[in-house]
């Protein structure tokens, strides 16, 4: 390897998943609908209808029943749609606990889009707060879930999200001496780079075989061009980057309206992903497209 090689300071190729967490956690129902609708209309504008992943909260708020419809326009335009658990809310902890969460989301969404002709494969999954643990993927294994976005390198925290307070937000997450979760990837490197494993080693950035294949979080709710840099620089010849955002980070805390501020700062940044960086946008479904490893 020459001098050259050894500097080369970016990957050859750049590739960012825009993911959405479909926790609707701010508003009333209209306003919710419209963080969804902001958000679709940022990737419309971006040019990136059918180049995203949408992981859906089925279990907390009800996609099937109260927001079908724009269910289906994600399924019709093309995005990729995974199931989002947040197990941390429901307390399941246990293999069997999980299984049953994560299995009831599944069987509503799967039946939900057979219903109207819209069958596709349901194999994406994110577990709520970064949450991970051998019993939930040997349940996510066994649901038939293959692509996940759980692991947050170099970070550390402790989260549970709980429903407890006033409207418009009544959502808060717990920390350390409330009973939240310790999530620590403080040791996991951000180098953009999946990897794959099974349910028991999915620490192991290493592997490069096993059930799952686990595409790791650069940046949420927003683009952290800090995060974006260093990733890039400890990445190899391919960079998988990825956005975890939410539609209620395009709503105002305090009144649950959409807040055009919060809208020009999400669409500048992917801009900026799509021209300066000439990255590609794919969505989770087609990493093992451009990672055979
Ligand atoms: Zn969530």
């Amino acid at each position: 390897m020459g001098v050259a090689d050894r500097q080369r300071p970016f990957p050859r190729k750049v590739f960012f998943l825009v993911t959405v967490d479909g926790d609707l956690r701010v508003g009333s129902p209209v306003q919710q609908r419209r963080g969804v609708e902001a958000l679709r209309a940022c990737h419309a504008r971006l040019g990136l209808l059918g180049r995203t992943t949408w992981f859906i909260n089925e279990n907390d708020f009800g996609w099937t029943e109260q927001y079908g419809d724009l269910l289906l326009d994600l399924a019709d335009s093309g995005e990729a749609i995974g199931l989002h658990d947040h197990l941390d809310t429901h307390d399941a902890e246990t293999y069997a606990d999980a299984l049953a969460l994560m299995s009831r989301s599944l069987e509503q969404v799967a039946e939900f889009l057979a219903r109207a002709g819209r069958e596709g494969p349901l194999r994406a999954h994110r577990n709520g707060c970064f949450q991970q643990g051998e019993a939930i993927y040997r349940a996510a294994r066994d649901l038939g879930y293959i692509w996940l976005s759980d692991v947050w390198p170099q970070m550390a925290l402790y989260a549970r999200m709980v429903r407890d307070g006033a409207l418009p937000n009544p959502w808060r997450r717990l920390g350390r001496e409330e009973g939240g979760i310790l999530i620590d990837n403080a040791r996991v490197p951000l180098n953009g780079t999946p990897w794959r494993h099974d349910p028991g080693n999915w620490l192991d950035t290493a592997s490069r075989e096993g059930h799952f294949l686990h595409v790791p979080v650069t940046c949420a709710p927003f683009i952290d061009w800090e995060r974006v840099q260093a990733a890039l620089h400890a990445a190899g010849e391919r960079a998988f980057l990825v956005l975890d955002t939410h539609p209620y980070d395009l709503q105002d805390p305090e009144t649950g309206e959409i807040d055009p501020a919060r809208v020009g700062t999400y669409e500048t940044a992917l801009r900026r992903v799509r021209d300066g960086l000439s990255a590609t946008f794919i969505r989770i479904d087609e990493v093992g497209a451009f990672w055979p490893a």
